[in-house]
């Protein structure tokens, strides 16, 4: 099994630090600061069963000047080249509980790029164990992903279920 799966999502939500995490290897930059990722970058991971090559994008945000344009425009393209489209959130910061506008906005997007997306909730080791599961309702009543994967990129928690979980995809 191989194939090619993108890294779409807000600005820092982990992006980055899970391709790390999938790679074992310090390809791409993390910051806290938003808008690292200029371009794409490719991480390669081999194993024996199966070999998944990551496109890791810039975050997509309400894009103002044009290299933050562009750089939207980038994230989207890889999502439209790839077999699978990893998208990542991380928890809500508030108490509120809902899809944000942000992430709404990417995934009525990706909605009609139409390639099979997974929901990848980053971070998780910030998050109170019962708050995950009304997390993974709320996104999956609204839009369907081909599986739902929660994960701690910093913690390599969660990370190779997910390696596999793609695979499984390919
Ligand atoms: P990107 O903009 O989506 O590529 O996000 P980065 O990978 O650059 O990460 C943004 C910030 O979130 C950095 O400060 C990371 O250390 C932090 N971060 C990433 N993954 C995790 C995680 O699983 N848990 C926690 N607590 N922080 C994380
Ligand atoms: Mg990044």
């Amino acid at each position: 099994r191989s194939g090619f799966a993108a890294l779409i999502g807000r600005p820092n939500v982990g992006k980055s630090t899970l391709l790390n995490a999938l790679t074992g290897e310090k390809i791409a930059i993390v910051s806290p600061k938003p808008q690292t990722t200029r371009n794409r970058i490719l991480g390669v991971v081999t194993r024996p069963e199966g070999q998944v090559a990551f496109i890791d994008t810039p975050g997509i945000h309400q894009a103002k000047g044009e290299l933050n344009r562009y750089m939207v425009e980038v994230a989207l393209h890889a999502a439209e080249e790839v077999d699978l489209v990893l998208f990542l959130i991380e928890p809500p910061s508030g108490e509120k509980l809902e899809v944000s506008p942000g992430n709404r906005t990417i995934l009525e997007r990706l909605q009609r790029i139409g390639k099979p997306t997974f929901l990848v909730i980053n971070k998780i080791d910030t998050l109170p164990k019962a708050a995950l599961l009304p997390l993974i309702d709320l996104y999956r009543k609204e839009f369907p992903f081909a599986e739902v994967v929660p994960i701690s990129a910093r913690e390599k928690d969660g990370v190779e279920r997910l390696f596999h979980a793609v695979l499984g995809h390919m």
